[in-house]
């Protein structure tokens, strides 16, 4: 018996609370790359457990054709949270379908093919959104992919818009790159993209997959810009650890949609986790708190006097520049700290704890990870 797509590490997982996981001897990790960001607000929160626990019993699937509360009840939440007027919501179960479905709207809405995405730009890994992912070595085995993508650099606002034009369908880009090594967008360049998808009637597509939700300091990152985009796309904290995604729409494109669909489009189960765990973050202002622990985290580190090169991003998605192999220092934080966290690329690690951690935690990380470095220089 054995899975074949992950490398898996030797440290087998059985339970969680909050910010902590416990392997099979009961020993303690502090997830600071909170599963890939999908335990935004903790693993295993009693009020996501307790939505889904009552959801199950009572109807745990019906499909999407039929109107039902727990559905609706998400719908409605996303509408009221989501930026500007994007209110039409299309439910589905990852992050790759929801740019999926993102690319085929706009395709459909404007009538025009060419997408534009940016180098390093990470949006999920099937055909549609692999096609928009930069880094050659994921697409490459894959070929031929969907077609008329175009890449600029990231940041390069005359770039962006010597690239757009009247036969563009879309610009999708992420607010701050996560997986392309924690690259924030620079001042001016989401702005930017809004104005010239405006000119030529394009739509412009924000992928806050792993931006969104309070995770930089704001429920989206978007929102920090003043930037309302045409398409915002959602998942991986979404479902409080069930897999949803989900793309918010403007009218003009939610009307010229075309047809899509999903057999598990918003059952109920996966909505009542996500209308609870939209619920947990506001009421636990975790956006608040992911400002707070994310400035003293960022200060820390740059305070620090271990080798780090460079510290970028916002809120609780940081991404600190190692000289040496990011794999081997997440290895030794894990071994020897119990501390877990993820890469961005080979001389990054990514911190992207659960937007419910404290200062105490903050501080454990940092101490932890100078230990580390300090012992690697040697
Ligand atoms: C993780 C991620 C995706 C893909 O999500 P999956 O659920 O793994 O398909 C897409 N875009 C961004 C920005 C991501 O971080």
């Amino acid at each position: 018996m054995s899975g074949f797509v992950y490398s898996e590490k030797p440290i087998r997982i059985e339970s969680g609370e909050d910010a902590y996981l416990y392997d099979d001897s009961g020993d303690e990790y502090l997830d600071f790359g909170a599963s890939y960001g999908v335990a935004a607000v903790g693993h295993c929160h009693p009020e996501v457990v307790e939505a889904v626990r009552s959801q199950v019993e009572k109807l745990t699937f019906v499909q999407a054709s039929y109107p039902n509360s727990a559905r609706d009840g998400l719908y409605d939440k996303l509408a009221a949270v989501a930026p500007g007027d994007l209110e039409n919501v299309w439910l589905c179960n990852s992050g790759t379908e929801a740019n999926e479905a993102a690319i085929k709207f706009a395709r459909s809405a404007t009538g025009d093919s060419k997408i534009v995405a940016a180098q390093r730009g990470f949006h999920g890994r099937t055909m549609g959104s692999l096609a928009a992912t930069w880094k050659p070595k994921y697409k490459k085995p894959f070929e031929p992919l969907a077609s008329d993508f175009e890449f600029v650099p990231y940041g390069d606002r005359q770039a962006l818009e010597a690239a757009v034009d009247d036969e563009t369908a879309a610009v999708l880009l992420e607010p701050i790159q996560g997986e392309g090594g924690v690259n924030p967008a620079p001042e001016g360049y989401l702005n930017a993209a809004r104005e010239v998808t405006e000119e030529t009637g394009s739509a412009l597509i924000l992928d806050e997959i792993q931006t969104g939700l309070g995770r930089t300091g704001a429920l989206w990152a978007c929102e920090k810009r003043g930037v309302v985009p045409d398409v915002l796309t959602s998942a991986k904290g979404l479902g409080g650890g069930l897999p949803v995604g989900a793309t918010l729409c403007a009218d003009w494109v939610a009307e010229n949609a075309g047809p899509h669909g999903s057999t598990f489009s918003g059952g109920p189960v996966v909505s009542a986790a996500a209308e609870a765990t939209l619920s947990v973050i506001a009421e636990e202002n975790l956006p608040e708190n992911a400002a707070e622990v994310g400035d003293r985290l960022q200060s820390k580190l740059r305070g620090s006097d271990a080798p780090i090169r460079a510290v970028r991003g916002e809120g609780l998605l940081l991404g600190a520049e190692v000289k040496r192999g990011a794999n081997r220092i997440l290895k030794e934080l894990a071994m020897n700290h119990g501390i877990l966290a993820l890469p961005a690329g080979r001389t990054v690690v990514r911190l992207l704890p659960p937007l419910t951690v404290s200062e105490a935690h903050a501080d454990e990380v940092v101490a932890a990870l100078e230990s580390v470095l300090a012992g690697a220089e040697t």
